[in-house]
């Protein structure tokens, strides 16, 4: 393995940011898996170092570079954003090499992101636990792809989402780009991590990288979404978890008055499936999510 500071951006006061790169094996096929572009987002950071143990002991075929985190100095702060100008890195793909700080961040990740499968690792926001998952569009390579993760969901949809962000940035390049999700932002959530370094294991394998794990686990694989979302405020206390079975007419949770607790509204699953997301600050405003239940389609 070599850790390679792959892009060094000087900071007055607190020392030099450094992107790193730990790159695995040599020659082709080549593969980039990157995370913690949003600093608080720990997960896939977790991940990929419980990757990088595996590749240690199990050297790929072809090469494998991991960029565990991105965001060094807002993960030191626990903040999503990029401190100082509190601006979002996904938001500045491809980036500028002569640019502002974020904008040289972002173009350092692009050249860093060598090969044809590239996978990015994101979670939740910090008030809602996603059940690890892949989005991926309705058709293509990256379709089959997403089914070799095995993770508990496989959400497709329309291309046209995937053309923001690094994702965006990495499709327009012409690669074969992979979003897994997991957990939420703020947390180390570690079976949900776990959860998603062995389905990068399944893709490292359908890849060409590794040997074929053991069989992926059944995932559900669908574009029909249903958004729970309450229609006052108040105090929401979920009944169900990220990745549960749901059947129609479960109570998914409850929405209590946020002073006194009296009961404002209950929720139903309106069709079987699986839980994608639960609200877990459970302080909400009128329209907000509360549960999304991924519609089984069988
Ligand atoms: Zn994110």
């Amino acid at each position: 393995m070599t850790d390679h500071p792959f892009f060094e951006l000087e900071s007055p006061y607190r020392g030099w940011y450094r992107l790193h790169r730990l790159s695995f094996g040599s020659g082709g096929p080549v593969t980039t898996l990157v995370a913690g572009i949003h600093g608080n987002e720990c997960n896939g950071t977790y991940a990929l170092n419980l990757l990088a143990g595996r590749l240690r002991l199990q050297p790929p075929r072809g090469t494998v570079h991991l960029v565990p985190c991105v965001n060094l100095f807002g993960a030191e702060e626990g903040r999503k954003r990029w401190p100082f100008d509190d601006r979002d890195i996904n938001e500045v793909f491809p980036g500028d090499a002569d640019g502002s700080p974020v904008e040289r961040v972002a173009e350092a990740v692009m050249r860093a992101s060598e090969g044809q499968l590239c996978v990015d690792l994101q979670t939740g926001s910090a008030v809602v636990h996603e059940v690890p998952h892949v989005r991926a569009p309705l058709t293509g390579p990256v379709l089959a792809l997403g089914q070799a993760a095995g993770l508990p969901v496989l959400w497709r949809r329309p291309a046209e989402q995937f053309d923001d962000g690094l994702l965006g940035a990495w499709r327009a390049a012409g690669r074969t780009a992979l979003v897994l999700r997991g957990g939420r932002g703020g947390s180390l959530d570690v079976d949900d991590a776990k959860t998603m370094a062995r389905a990068l294991v399944r893709l490292l394998a359908q890849a060409g990288h590794l040997h074929a794990p053991e069989p992926a686990p059944p995932t559900i694989v669908t574009e029909k979404m249903l958004d729970y979302r309450c229609e006052v405020g108040g105090f929401f206390v979920p009944e169900v978890r990220p990745g549960e079975p749901v059947v129609v007419g479960q109570v998914l949770g409850t929405l209590r008055a946020a002073i006194g607790g009296e009961t404002i509204e209950s929720f139903h699953a309106t069709a079987a499936g699986v839980v994608l997301a639960v609200r877990v600050y459970p302080v909400v405003h009128g329209r907000e999510l509360v549960v999304r239940v991924a519609q089984s389609t069988t």
